[in-house]
């Protein structure tokens, strides 16, 4: 596959657990409607294959799995069919570990992990980088992103690679994590540095 298709198999995960708290406690953050929605419009926009709500209580999962079900219904297809479009994308799952497996089981090759945070450690990624090291492996490729006040340290150690800290002119990047996820799949998979279709005008 060339490097024009790699969204194809990339899958973003928000992770709920385990993540910080501003203690710096590990927690499980709750699930909310606004980011299923703004990171499935998201993750639907760059063509990726998946976006997984990550979370370790079963009632959390069973909330999100029904606010999605809404949206697969022939009345909430009527309702919005650009946002049924974009819900058909999520899943649910109770750990990072079980994304991973599920990837590996559908791939048959173990997703890339790249972790995301606002935090600089290297080393760390540009998204370029990530692009040609995803297209030379043909593996898929799995995105982290956090709730709270991030990933837990071990989930960035863990992962493959930690992709570089969006920043802007200023010392300030602790962004909203649905504003986080659509600056990096454009930077990803956006016109026009990616294989976008010739359609465009
Ligand atoms: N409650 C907050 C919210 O509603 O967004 C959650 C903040 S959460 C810590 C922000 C997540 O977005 C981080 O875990 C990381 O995945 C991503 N993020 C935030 N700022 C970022 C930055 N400057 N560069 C890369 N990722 C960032």
């Amino acid at each position: 596959m060339s490097v024009g298709n790699v969204h194809q198999r990339t899958y973003v995960a928000l992770v709920h657990h385990p993540v910080y708290d501003k203690n710096h406690k590990v927690v499980a953050t709750s699930v909310t409607n606004l980011d299923i929605h703004d990171i499935a419009r998201a993750c639907r926009t760059y063509g990726l294959s998946g976006y997984y709500l990550v979370h370790p209580v079963g009632a959390q999962r069973e909330l999100t799995r029904r606010i999605v079900a809404h949206w697969k219904t022939s009345e909430g297809m009527a309702q919005n069919e650009d946002r049924s479009a974009a819900l058909r994308l999520v899943q649910v799952s109770a750990s990072i570990e079980e994304v991973i497996r599920e990837i590996q089981d559908s791939h048959r090759l173990p997703p890339i992990v790249v972790a995301t945070s606002a935090r600089p450690r290297p080393p760390m990624l540009q998204p370029h980088e990530v692009l040609t090291g995803v297209d030379a492996s043909e593996r898929p490729l799995l995105l982290l992103f956090g709730t709270g006040w991030g990933l837990v340290d071990e989930w960035i150690e863990k992962a493959d690679s930690l992709l570089r800290p969006i920043w802007g002119p200023t010392d300030y990047n602790h962004l909203a994590v649905r504003t986080a996820v659509g600056i990096i799949l454009d930077r990803l998979f956006g016109e026009p540095r990616y294989n976008c279709g010739e359609h465009r005008l």
